[in-house]
């Protein structure tokens, strides 16, 4: 039995973008350790499932390869459920990216390394502790093998079998996205606001060449509501190019540190609940996570305590305050009434906000952005009336808020 079991001493679940972003990170480390990273689909990037609609904070987090960036866009329109809409723009100007290249950039750096070795093609199906020599290690069961290793980090997105297998599970939305040639503004990102998919928007998304992503995401029924969507829209269905789906984690981030395990990217619930966007969420935190693990092979200390002291506390710290907020946002426009939006735009469009928010706006870390938009007395006038009408909301903010230091 013990022949037939492979040693390695990192085992990453799952070649996304978490996973060989990850694998990319520790090869820049001084620590040479065998890496082996299991990914279920036959080819690296494939289905593809992503709108591509990322902060110009990509540019800053890696090396972005000019041809990896499809286009870039000046304007958010945001429009509520009535059809009125605004419009902002600023310094943000996102990308929007090939999310195929994207997956692949990292893993065609890092596919030949000596101490690398993809498994494609292979699904992780369980692992359990084992002691050996005193060390606790973990005994990986794929569909071809059994693995040790010391370290199981789990990059295996939203429906994480290594979480699941520590009790951690998701909330997750479902996706409909399809891609069509079509005259929409190619500088403009829409967001479509409606009570019928209030866990997120409709989007359009320019990719360039006159070609749109056009999606939608909700916690159930997400076919129907994206007929809706499409018919709204003036969209023959007929002429798409192609369509996708795919599923979105939705909260805060969830419990990432446990016993020689690490949880990154999707699986860890690293996604803003604003915008259903994980990037630059999870490339933050793979820097993390390529620093605890050099620490826990440096120290050989793979415990939980150490994998949190170096991981989960400084996520918690960068991006978990953050996704806390987006979160926060999220909750209050899910209750907003047809009228809300109305108020809120009307708002926004007399009283010099828009500029504001075009200003200081940060699609990813809004926080600065809040506090300076909660000084506005017709805003906090708003909110508070909106509050008053939502007084169960005000207690699951409180309880957010209590976390959030
Ligand atoms: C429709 C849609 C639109 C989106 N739009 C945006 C956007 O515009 N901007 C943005 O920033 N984010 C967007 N996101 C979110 C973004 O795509 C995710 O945050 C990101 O893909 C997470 O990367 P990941 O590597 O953690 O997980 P994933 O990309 O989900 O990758 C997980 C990998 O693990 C593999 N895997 C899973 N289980 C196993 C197993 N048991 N064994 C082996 N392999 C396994 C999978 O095959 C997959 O390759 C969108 C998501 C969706 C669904």
């Amino acid at each position: 039995m013990e022949n037939n079991i492979e040693d390695a001493d990192i085992c990453v679940v799952g070649g996304s973008i978490s996973g060989n972003y990850l694998c990319y990170l520790l090869s820049k480390k001084k620590i040479k350790k065998k890496i082996v990273v299991i990914e279920e689909h036959e080819e690296i990037g494939l289905p593809f499932q992503c709108a591509g609609i990322i902060s110009k904070k990509l540019n800053q987090l890696i090396e972005l390869p000019n041809d990896i960036v499809l286009n870039r866009v000046q304007v958010a329109k945001i429009v509520a459920p009535s059809g009125k809409f605004i419009r902002l723009s600023g310094k943000e100007q996102p990308y929007i990216i090939d999310r195929i290249a994207l997956d692949r950039l990292f893993y065609d750096k890092i596919k030949k390394k000596d101490n690398i070795s993809f498994y494609i093609g292979e699904k992780f199906k369980s692992f359990k502790y084992i002691k050996e020599k005193q060390q606790k290690l973990i005994l990986i069961e794929t569909t071809k093998r059994k693995l040790k290793v010391k370290m199981l980090i789990g990059c295996d997105g939203p429906l994480s079998s290594v979480g699941k297998l520590l009790g951690v599970r998701n909330e997750n939305l479902f996706a409909a996205q399809i891609r069509i040639n079509h005259s929409f503004d190619q500088n403009e990102a829409v967001m479509f606001f409606d009570p019928r998919w209030k866990e997120l928007f409709g989007w359009i998304v320019p990719e360039g060449n006159n070609i749109f992503r056009i999606g939608l995401a909700s916690s159930k029924k997400v076919s129907i509501k994206f007929k809706i969507f499409l018919k709204k829209l003036g969209i023959d269905i007929n002429k798409i190019i192609d369509q996708q789906g795919g599923i979105i984690p939705y909260g805060v981030m969830n419990k990432s540190a446990f016993d020689n395990v690490l949880l990154l990217g999707d699986s860890a619930g690293q996604v803003k609940a604003t915008t259903g966007g994980g990037i630059v969420m999870l490339l933050t935190a793979a820097k993390h996570a390529a620093s605890c693990i050099q620490k826990c092979f440096t120290i050989n200390n793979y415990s939980r305590k150490i994998v949190k002291k170096y991981y989960e506390k400084p996520c918690l710290a960068t991006i978990g305050r953050q996704l806390k907020i987006h979160y926060l946002i999220r909750l209050v426009f899910e209750r907003f009434s047809n009228e809300d939006f109305e108020n809120l735009f009307r708002i926004i469009k007399t009283s010099n906000i828009e500029h504001l928010i075009s200003l200081h706006g940060d699609m990813d870390f809004p926080k600065s952005m809040i506090i300076k938009l909660l000084k506005n007395f017709l805003v906090l006038k708003f909110l508070f009336r909106f509050l008053r009408k939502n007084l169960s909301l005000v207690i699951e903010i409180v309880k957010i808020l209590k976390y959030l230091k």
